[in-house]
């Protein structure tokens, strides 16, 4: 069998190998159909099922109550950046967001540019090492919404819990962390996520959406931006991303197999204790970035004392099979991403390979 690198990338990252050898036998010939699933129509009764199927997927597996539309889009996160507030930002209402890290920056900056907006709370001050209190959050009175990143991808923070925001609509930019632990969507009034971090191959973007966020888009804005449109046409109003689509589905289906989103979590929780429970038995030598309560499942950010260290352990755990723990170029240091389909095998290889590298140079 081929070697498989200890692949800890950001994104796109790992998918499971059993996603990617069922994808490799139906390449050429899906369904017995004669050709693959990329060279077909989207109108055809094969790839409607497979749309419809991740939907339904997506519903089962998270809960999503039948109040809820699902629309697979395209355009990354980055595009829901614009989307949530040109469809959702009108004259006169503020749209509120949570600065925890680059993602809700790049997410703020996008809605300065259709209305007025608010920093209802920042934990810049601390460089973005945590989740600010939840308590500390401040509506302004005429918020549209309330947007918060639910995993900072780059700093390596995550909600452990949600704020309540009553009568606001929350929405939450879950690109680094959907279906990694169960979540109350009807909490939010739209989640949203590129799928190439931890549900599938890049190219669809998940959108899950209360009803009334999505059926009353305003007029005046392009037609592929407004909600509506694609709502009206179960995301079929033009050509889909089909390949990227089908391999979620595939990859659905494995979360699904694994016991659904709970099991995930825990399995999730077991794999990220060894690599954590390594840092902080290290005396020191690796240093967490994130505030213990604020700690990723997802994304492990971590520093050793010297750069000169951490250079050399990047090209160590290279020559070792492991990639991608290299930090973001934004914030330095090391960085394991973790996603649903890593699996323990390479995060017990990480955590081994990091006593031993501490052993050699501790
Ligand atoms: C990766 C990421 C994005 C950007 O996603 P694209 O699909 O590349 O646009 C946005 N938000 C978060 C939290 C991310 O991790």
């Amino acid at each position: 069998m081929t070697k498989r690198a200890y692949n800890f990338n950001a994104g796109p990252a790992a998918l499971p190998l059993e996603v990617l050898q069922q994808g490799q036998e139906e390449f050429i010939n899906f369904l017995d159909s004669g050709m693959s699933i990329m060279e077909m129509s989207h109108r055809s009764p094969i790839y409607e099922q497979v749309h419809n199927e991740v939907q339904s997927l997506l519903r089962e597996l998270m809960g999503i109550p039948d109040s809820y539309k699902i629309l697979l889009l395209q355009g990354g996160a980055s595009t829901q950046f614009a989307m949530v507030p040109m469809n959702l930002l009108p004259a006169g209402k503020v749209g509120a967001y949570v600065m925890t890290g680059s993602w809700s920056e790049k997410a703020i900056k996008e809605a300065q540019l259709f209305g007025e907006t608010a920093v209802a709370a920042s934990s810049e001050a601390d460089k973005f090492n945590r989740i600010p209190d939840l308590s500390a959050i401040k509506l302004p009175d005429n918020a549209a919404y309330l947007h918060v990143t639910s995993n900072e991808t780059i700093e390596g923070t995550q909600y452990q819990t949600f704020p309540d925001t009553g009568d606001v609509t929350l929405i939450g930019d879950m690109s680094s962390d959907i279906m990694s632990r169960p979540v109350d969507v009807s909490r939010f009034g739209m989640i949203y996520a590129g799928a190439q971090k931890n549900l599938g191959p890049s190219g669809v973007t998940i959108v899950i959406a209360r009803e009334d966020m999505v059926l009353a888009s305003p007029k005046n804005i392009p037609t592929m931006m407004r909600y509506e449109t694609h709502a009206k046409n179960n995301s079929l109003y033009n050509t889909p991303p089909s390949f990227s689509v089908y391999l979620a589905g595939l990859m659905l289906k494995w979360v699904k197999a694994k016991g659904g989103v709970a099991d995930i979590e825990k399995i999730n929780r077991d794999k990220t204790r060894l690599i954590y429970d390594t840092i902080d038995q290290s005396g020191g030598f690796y240093r967490g970035f994130a505030d213990q309560g604020s700690r990723s499942l997802m994304n492990i950010t971590f520093r050793i004392h010297t750069e000169e260290l951490e250079k050399q352990f990047v090209k160590e755990s290279e020559a070792h099979g492991f990639v991608g723990l290299k930090g973001h170029r934004s914030v330095g240091g090391l960085r394991a991403s973790t996603y649903n389909a890593v699996p323990m095998e390479s995060c017990k290889a990480l955590a081994d390979f990091m006593a031993d590298f501490q052993k050699r140079n501790g």
